[in-house]
């Protein structure tokens, strides 16, 4: 009876550990749970995405609630003073409705995914120019940004924060959109652009990351990962009417942004699985306009809601990979 008793108190601070992962308003970190298992979070729901996902709360804790030192503040050597410590993502979501009010949509910390679900319709793609997550996240903590999903090179998801919350990557579509960084060095209008021969290598079989030495493996999860762009060699487009080269995406990434892109239009259903197409049906190659950005809900690059970005590049396979992810929901349908 002891036995059975001691066993009931041990399975039951078991299931303590893993209580939903979401923050308190003060965006307080949680302890790490050591599973890493294949589900995002949305309202503190968990989803199965079919794919590797790191949550926020598990090593190496990619944690997009952690304050960080203002990084508008102006350093005074004088006083030695440490800038003050801000969030870099706002809790809910919320819409500007003039004369400096908010409306808060989504509260932070809610459970009501139905609340999230009228109100998220984007989902918007970025690569990092940083080559690997574990930068990425850094970088964007110093510059006071964030973004739900890092897709590291070997396919690993970290989530960073509950979908409930507004990550900030792509400005006016911030309050209605999901973001994902993924790892890769970025398009170039030169195609022996410096960074290519310092990331890239070739041998036999073809073309290979080669990370920088410096960065001691990058962090990436899979151990003696080799990438290798899903197309051999450079690929060269058109974003913003300007030429652009830039490597390929891993089939790794590709595989996982596909299952996570699925998730994502099942979890939040007025993301369609589709990007912003011309007359000719083609996806677009440049930004929108306020109204084309308005009515489009879908998945979407970072170009195609500001002129100045290029990300995801021409690289980025976009028929093929609107393929998966209609494929994924066929499959996943009842
Ligand atoms: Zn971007």
């Amino acid at each position: 009876m002891r036995i059975a008793l001691l066993l009931a108190l041990f399975a039951f601070l078991a299931a303590c550990r893993n209580v939903p992962i979401v923050p308190s308003a003060s965006g307080a970190s949680t302890t790490f749970t050591p599973k890493t298992g294949d589900e995002i979070v949305v309202c503190g729901e968990r989803f199965h995405v079919g794919a590797p996902v790191v949550l926020w709360t598990q090593f190496p804790g990619y944690d997009g609630y952690h304050l960080v030192p203002d990084p508008k503040a102006k350093p005074d050597p004088k006083s030695g003073e440490a800038p003050p410590m801000v969030l870099a993502y706002e809790p809910g979501r919320s819409r500007k409705i003039g004369d400096g009010m908010l409306e808060v949509l989504v509260a932070p910390g809610s459970r009501d995914r139905a609340s999230l679900a009228a109100v998220v319709d984007q989902f918007v793609l970025h690569y990092d120019v940083c080559g690997v997550s574990r930068t990425c996240h850094k970088v964007l903590r110093d510059r006071g940004l964030s973004v739900h999903f890092l897709l590291d090179v070997d396919g690993t998801i970290y989530q960073t924060m509950d979908l409930a919350d507004t990550a900030w990557h792509a400005t006016k579509s911030n309050p209605r959109s999901v973001g994902v960084e993924i790892a890769n060095m970025g398009a170039y209008e030169k195609k022996d652009a410096s960074v290519f021969a310092e990331w890239y290598a070739r041998d036999a079989a073809g073309t290979y990351l080669h990370l920088p030495d410096r960065l001691k493996g990058g962090g990436v999860r899979t151990e003696g990962f080799v990438g290798r762009p899903a197309r051999d060699g450079l690929v060269l487009g058109t974003i913003q009417k300007t030429r652009y080269h830039q490597y390929d995406y891993t089939p790794e990434q590709y595989a996982s942004l596909a299952k996570l892109a699925a998730a994502l239009c099942t979890a939040l259903p007025r993301i369609q699985p589709d990007a912003p197409r011309d007359a000719r049906g083609d996806v677009v190659s440049h930004v929108l306009s306020d109204a084309e950005w308005e009515r489009f809900h879908g998945i979407l690059g970072h170009y195609h809601v500001q002129a100045n970005k290029q990300d995801p590049g021409p690289a980025f396979d976009w028929e093929s990979f609107l393929r998966r992810v209609r494929e994924e929901l066929a499959a996943a349908a009842p």
